[in-house]
């Protein structure tokens, strides 16, 4: 397999790495992909890659990675340079190949009429094999600069950043709020998408590269900003944007109604060993608000849980099966995709706007909810300007609601009050070089960019790195998170 076919694509059909069957994979909290996959076929999803001479594919991605080089380096089976050329524009491949998305596959050049390169699966597979055959290993820096650096918050934003700038010889030190340490990737995400293993391993290595972890500091509350700065010479704010967005309609204040975040975290402390759940889905009939990320893992964890309906419900209408005029390629496509969540079963209904929570037995807690089937106008941008109401009074059962609508911004009030400033929605203020408003004090991740991907975060980590170090040192040797200066190195 080493000769070079150009035309593998029409050779080998695209074949991701598959997940388990629906049926198997609800009746536990383990991964939902399949667990192993086979080197040889690992290697010809490798060479279906074309090579083109413009990798759409590498500006899909928002952190550059260097698609076709490792595609090809796959194919040809020298998975440590692959793995080599993963890291150089990715702290953290794992995070992203289990989890992300994927806005690189739709902007592969054969998705313009053919299926895209499966290049979620052949990242995922260069860093299992680089875990498994022990080749990630802690880089400490041969040399210290003698500056302290303080990134507030743990998750993967915070941790790019702290290894860019721990790598570039800065003492860093991540305060954390919770007891744990990983943000979202721990308590948001549920274990069945992301197991937690593959944070510890990594929150190892930066241990062992000389990272400093402080858990239970609340940077505002417990520890006020400019005590912190008087400790740091410069600090990072990655603190996420987990302010809950509400719906304000009669009846929101009954009990059985829940935002969507509280129950993930609830659920994702109980797995890791925190006690009996809070909130449970067990043996009741479930509605989830939202169609996003946040409401599939609610629709998957309440089938976890036993709960004996789940339907998910979107304010927009379901999204059409083929991409729109307006919406061509390499564009990310506008169309409907089933999710994970959905495969394992519930009922998905669109257009519904939602009006009001009723308690029809008087008890205080929720029975129902009631909502209009609407028809929207949308502006160029694509957000909702209008409705029309096609049919009113809809109701739809429910003794337990999960709002999972989206965030609001960053939860800064306690820095705002300390004077960091915050934009018209809600992130933390900052300029081009992603300083805030107050001198040596940063911000990324979705505390700057608002609610995103766990990609785009560890993108903005590395940027705002090397923004720190060049705050620090007058110039940085860091790479930008869309280009690379690491050079090539082979076994
Ligand atoms: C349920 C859910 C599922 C998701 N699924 C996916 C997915 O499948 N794929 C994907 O790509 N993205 C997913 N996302 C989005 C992704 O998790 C986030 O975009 C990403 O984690 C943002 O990283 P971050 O480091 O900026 O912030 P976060 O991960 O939010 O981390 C911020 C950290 O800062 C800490 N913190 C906050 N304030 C303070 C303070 N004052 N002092 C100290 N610490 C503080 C918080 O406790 C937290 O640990 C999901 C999000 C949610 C909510
Ligand atoms: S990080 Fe996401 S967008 Fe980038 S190559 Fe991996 S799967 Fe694609």
């Amino acid at each position: 397999m080493d000769e070079n076919h150009p035309d593998g694509f029409l050779r080998y059909p695209r074949e991701p790495i598959g997940k388990r069957d629906p049926l198997e994979r609800i009746g536990d909290y383990q991964e939902i992909y399949a667990p192993t996959w086979q080197e040889k076929h690992l290697r010809q999803q490798g060479e279906r890659c074309m090579d083109c001479g413009v990798p759409t594919c590498t500006g899909g991605c928002p952190i550059g990675n260097l698609i076709p080089e490792w595609n090809d380096l796959v194919h040809r089976g020298r998975w440590r340079t692959a793995l080599d050329r993963l890291h150089a524009t990715n702290n953290f491949p794992e995070f992203t190949g289990y989890t992300c998305p994927a806005p690189c596959e739709p902007s592969c050049t054969l998705a313009y009429n053919a299926d895209a390169v499966a290049i979620k699966s052949l990242e995922r597979a260069i860093v299992d094999k680089g875990w498994e055959r022990g080749w990630i290993q802690p880089e400490p820096p041969l040399r210290r600069t003698g500056k302290q650096v303080a990134v507030v918050g743990s998750g993967p934003a915070g941790l790019a950043c702290a290894q860019q700038l721990n790598r570039a010889g800065h003492a860093v030190t991540v305060y954390e709020r919770d007891e744990s340490l990983g943000g979202l990737m721990t308590l948001g995400i549920p274990d069945f998408k992301f197991d937690k293993r593959q944070v510890t391993r990594r929150l190892d290595q930066l241990q062992r590269e000389g990272i400093a972890f402080r858990t239970g500091i609340d940077i505002g509350t417990t520890m006020s900003l400019s005590d912190l700065r008087e400790r740091a010479d410069a600090i990072c704010l990655a603190i996420g944007a987990q302010a809950h967005r509400d719906i304000s309609v009669p009846g929101r204040e009954l009990a059985g109604i829940h935002f969507g975040m509280t129950y993930l975290t609830d659920e994702n402390r109980h797995q890791a060993g925190g006690g009996a759940v809070s909130i449970d889905a067990g043996g009741k009939r479930v509605v989830v608000l939202g169609g996003g990320d946040t409401g599939a893992d609610c629709v998957a964890t309440a089938h976890r849980q036993g709960a004996v309906d789940v339907a998910q419900i979107s304010v927009r209408d379901q999204p059409p099966l083929t991409r729109p005029d307006d919406n061509p390629w390499p564009w990310q496509p506008r169309t409907f995709e089933q999710t994970y969540a959905l495969e394992e079963g519930g009922e998905a209904l669109y257009a519904l706007d939602v009006t009001a929570f009723v308690d029809e037995d008087g008890d205080d807690h929720v029975d129902a909810l009631m909502a209009e089937r609407v028809k929207w106008t949308f502006d160029s941008q694509g957000r909702r300007i209008d409705k029309t109401v096609l049919e009113s009074d809809v109701r739809v059962a429910a003794d337990l609601v999960l709002i999972a609508i989206g965030f609001r911004g960053a939860q800064a009030d306690s820095l705002v009050d300390q004077g960091i400033e915050l934009t018209g929605n809600g992130r933390i203020a900052a300029n081009e070089a992603m300083m805030t408003t107050l001198d040596g004090i940063f911000t990324t991740g979705d505390s700057r960019r608002g609610p995103s991907l766990v990609v785009w975060a560890i993108g903005e980590g590395r940027d705002a790195a090397r923004h720190i170090d060049r705050y620090l040192m007058g110039e940085s040797r860091l790479p930008p998170s869309l280009a690379t200066q690491s050079p090539p190195t082979d076994e």
